[in-house]
């Protein structure tokens, strides 16, 4: 990336720009999240992190986002139009705990000579602890796991649960076989069958593993907020 001849007039002019948190487009409420949203002028980025959310997101992937727009907006504001994933990039370079130093200040000085003031952007870096507090506090979002995520659960573990079982079968008919052919065991023409099931020990329902998960569990009444 250039640095071009006006990256000393913009820097200042980001400087002042951002020491002033409030009014501005993005501002909305004075936690970290609002306040750094308010300062570089992210207009309608709570409604998106809403949205976002509301779609599954998580919210540590939300912070990320959210971040990612903050160092989008930082370099912007220094009349620097980063190429596509070049965002994307710098925030790992700049957060990823596996980078490297020397990659890390390469970027840092880069950033730098584009006229961004590095220090102040981290600074605004927020954490998902954070983000998660501006969702329900500031912005009074909830958030219900919806139908489809559930489904969707369920049908991977039976995936899993059922290739689980078919190896076990395969593994244990070769076993079989061996031990036969070595003259270890006796058996005629052997199939091998895997069961599994659950027991629930507090209603004493016992079903097989694919009931289990079509029925959603046993006759135990379901808690109010299932924990993952
Ligand atoms: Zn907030
Ligand atoms: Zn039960």
């Amino acid at each position: 990336m250039s640095g071009d001849g006006n990256t000393h007039t913009y820097g200042t002019l980001v400087g002042s720009a951002m020491t002033d948190n409030g009014g501005g487009p993005g501002s909305r409420c004075s936690c970290k999240v609002g306040a750094a949203a308010g300062a570089y002028g992210l207009a309608g980025v709570h409604e998106r992190l809403e949205e976002r959310w509301h779609g599954d997101e998580s919210v540590r992937d939300l912070a990320a986002w959210f971040n990612r727009e903050l160092l989008r907006a930082a370099l912007e504001r220094t009349g620097t139009v980063p190429i596509d994933g070049e965002v994307d990039n710098l925030y790992r370079v700049l957060t990823d705990d596996g980078v490297d130093v020397g990659s890390r200040r390469r970027a840092r000085q880069r950033l730098r000579d584009d006229g961004v003031t590095v220090e102040e952007v981290e600074d605004r870096f927020v954490s998902h602890q954070t983000l998660y507090r501006h969702l329900v506090n500031c912005l009074g979002a909830t958030h219900e796991p919806d139908r489809e995520g559930t489904e969707e659960r369920v049908e991977t573990w039976r995936d899993r649960i059922r290739s689980l079982r078919n190896r076990t079968v395969r593994v244990t008919e070769r076993g079989v076989d061996q031990l036969s052919a070595a003259d270890a065991v006796h058996v005629g023409s052997a199939d091998v069958l895997v069961d599994i099931s659950v027991l629930c020990e507090d209603c004493g329902e016992f079903s097989g593993i694919e009931t289990f998960l079509d029925e959603r569990g046993c006759a135990c009444e379901q808690p109010s907020s299932p924990d993952e």
